[in-house]
């Protein structure tokens, strides 16, 4: 497999910068998240503390930013990221398509203020799963239920059912565009599947473990169910690398923009306010040029 010298995970502004930054002092990288770059910078009606790009609307942010990307020869390899290792002398970076090392990582995954369900941390790896693409293969002839927050999700849903014999669909978002195909996946009118239903208004309030089963208690009444998956945009820092120091919900980090991990870089908004373009590419920046350091120190 090859080891990359820097892998950045998030596409928002902190890690394009960083990846543009990384490009420029010549190491070999990889830029993890989607094409689509951040739904932050697309949402912005007009952004006018950007130096240099006065006024901008957010889709004109993106597209200089995926120019800028172009310009530098950097591609986007569209991954969700699941978990993170440290192994020491490297990293192994989990995705939803596979794995991938590197000598060094930046996270510059944003911020969510999504809170977990009670029980959710507790049962992570004993019945709940944040991957069908990784996990599907335990449910074969079992009873899965999902919890999708985008509509992007609802091909892992369909992958799912292939395997599984049932798969309650909890739909927690709105349909972008409703019997049309996305750019992130298949509309819900093109899973006709019959072992996949679909509940709406409902919402989960927790998950317990049963003896064998696990048990998910929602607004509309329990299900019994032998897996839970929770398909979220924004996995929690805590639970993307096991171990890295977390406070009130932020990445620790010093002005270098490392973390308690060695090796290990975190910039813009999941390191804390203010949450804003211009500081989150300056982190970007300085965590680039610290891994680049950091390498340096190791003779790569
Ligand atoms: C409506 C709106 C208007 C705003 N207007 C302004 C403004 O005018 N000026 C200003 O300075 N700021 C503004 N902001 C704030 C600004 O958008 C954020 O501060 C900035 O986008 C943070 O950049 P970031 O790169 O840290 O994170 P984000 O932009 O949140 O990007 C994080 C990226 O990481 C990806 N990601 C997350 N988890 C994973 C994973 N597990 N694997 C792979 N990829 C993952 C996400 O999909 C996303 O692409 C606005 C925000 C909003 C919502």
């Amino acid at each position: 497999m090859e080891r990359y010298d820097i892998a950045v995970i998030g596409t928002g502004p902190a890690g394009i910068s960083a990846a543009i930054t990384a490009k420029v002092r010549n190491k070999n990288i990889i830029l993890l998240g989607s094409r689509e770059l951040s739904s932050k910078i697309e949402k912005a009606h007009a952004v006018n503390n950007y130096p240099g790009l006065p006024n901008q609307g957010g889709e004109e942010l993106k597209e200089a930013f995926l120019k800028h990307l172009d310009s530098l020869d950097i591609s986007i390899t569209e991954e969700k990221v699941n978990a993170v290792y440290a192994l020491g002398e490297y990293f192994v970076i989990q995705g939803q398509n596979g794995d991938y090392e590197a000598d060094s990582v930046i996270l510059a995954t944003g911020f969510s203020v999504v809170k977990p369900y009670p029980g959710e941390n507790e049962n992570l790896g004993r019945g709940v799963s944040y991957c069908a693409t990784c996990d599907a293969a335990f449910y074969r002839g079992k009873t899965a239920a999902v919890i999708a927050f985008s509509q992007k999700e609802e091909s892992e849903a369909r992958f799912l059912s292939e395997i599984a014999d049932k798969v309650l669909y909890f739909k927690m978002y709105k349909d972008d565009s409703e019997g049309v195909e996305s750019s992130g996946g298949v509309s819900i009118q093109s899973m006709p599947e019959e072992n996949i239903e679909i509940i709406t208004g409902v919402k989960p309030l927790s998950i317990k473990k049963a003896e064998n089963t696990m048990e998910l208690e929602t607004s509309g009444g329990n299900y019994t169910v032998d897996g839970v998956f929770i398909l979220r945009d924004t996995v929690a820092p805590t639970q993307l690398v096991p171990g890295l120091k977390v406070v009130d919900n932020h990445v620790e980090t010093g002005r270098d923009m490392s973390t308690n991990i060695k090796g290990l870089f975190a910039c813009g908004d999941i390191t804390g306010a203010p949450y804003q373009y211009v500081k989150s590419a300056g982190e970007g920046n300085v965590a680039a040029l610290s891994a680049v350091a950091y390498l340096g120190q190791r003779g790569k």
